[in-house]
């Protein structure tokens, strides 16, 4: 079976659809805030639409409660958007993918766990441990079922669609590398998709057509532009832009205590000057962009 290979229109798209798509399992900061900003004024400027998806297919780290919240501080921030589905209400599509993936025979099941994965030699990529690839060797149906997760077997699926481009605005064309990241895992046994699967799919259902993150997530697009390739999913262009960091050149993190967007909001500060603010990059002390 050959898989056709969609080359990207490169070149300048007026309207850009972007979109900000906090996971809700802690509250919003102010990288989060930069990183809606960033989102919001490419689509204005270009006559655009600026979307807010909800990613709330985390299971037990899921906190619905707090999206009302994240409504709260994107309009505090002066931001206007269009709500698309959340992720719970998309788990047919993640489905039917992996069934398409599967039926291709691009997709084996996985029953290693964490701590056999931990033992295990593994190389590092940049985005963690790279899947040895023990489960790919085993017979096929060997596993099933619940406790099974189901891996891509990347190698195949490249070798299916041959080279592929994609383009980020700030770093420019590059060629998609999914083998860097291995075998990722596209359904998980804890979670209905994985990130890689669900936000591939979103953006193209959403009819994303300029994808803004942080440049954390840059390598993540090898494994999304093979996805689209085998999906015949539309191409997007991309926007990494570099992360907020604190005196110690750390990311900001829900986890190391930043400062929530909604306890600035609470306390009476304006949202729109903030705003103002880091569009001009008037960084609150002790922030800044990360320079790499
Ligand atoms: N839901 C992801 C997060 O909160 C963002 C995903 C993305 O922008 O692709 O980190
Ligand atoms: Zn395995």
């Amino acid at each position: 079976m050959t898989v056709p290979s969609s080359t990207p229109q490169f070149g300048a798209r007026p309207g850009v659809v972007t979109r900000f798509a906090p996971s809700p399992n802690g509250m919003l900061h102010l990288g989060h805030a930069y990183s809606a900003i960033v989102a919001h004024d490419l689509a204005v400027q270009s006559g655009g639409r600026f979307l807010l998806r909800v990613e709330d297919i985390d299971g037990a780290r899921s906190r619905p409660e707090l999206v009302d919240e994240f409504r709260a501080d994107l309009g505090w921030l002066g931001l206007a958007w269009k709500e698309v589905a959340p992720q719970s209400a998309r788990l047919a599509s993640y489905d039917a993918a992996a069934d398409r993936l599967r039926a291709m025979g691009l997709l084996y099941p996985c029953t290693c766990t964490r701590a056999q994965l931990s033992a295990a030699e593994q190389h590092k990529g940049p985005m963690g441990s790279i899947y040895p690839g023990t489960c790919r060797r085993s017979p096929p149906g060997y596993a099933s079922g619940a406790g099974v997760q189901w891996r891509l077997d990347t190698g195949e699926a490249l070798a299916r669609t041959g080279p592929l481009l994609w383009e980020d605005a700030i770093a420019g064309v590059q060629q998609a590398r999914p083998d860097l990241l291995g075998d990722v895992v596209l359904m998980r046994k804890d979670a209905p998709a994985s990130y890689h699967l669900a936000v591939t799919l979103d953006d193209a259902t959403d009819g994303v057509t300029l994808v803004t993150r942080g440049r954390d997530l840059f390598a993540a697009m090898h494994v999304h532009r093979l996805l689209q390739a085998l999906l015949e999913l539309p191409v997007p262009r991309w926007h990494h832009h570099p992360l907020l960091v604190d005196e110690c050149g750390d990311k900001l993190a829900k986890r190391r205590g930043s400062p929530a967007l909604a306890d600035r909001r609470e306390a009476g500060e304006d949202g729109a000057s903030l705003a103002e603010a880091l569009r001009r990059h008037a960084f609150p002390a002790g922030i800044s962009l990360q320079s790499s």
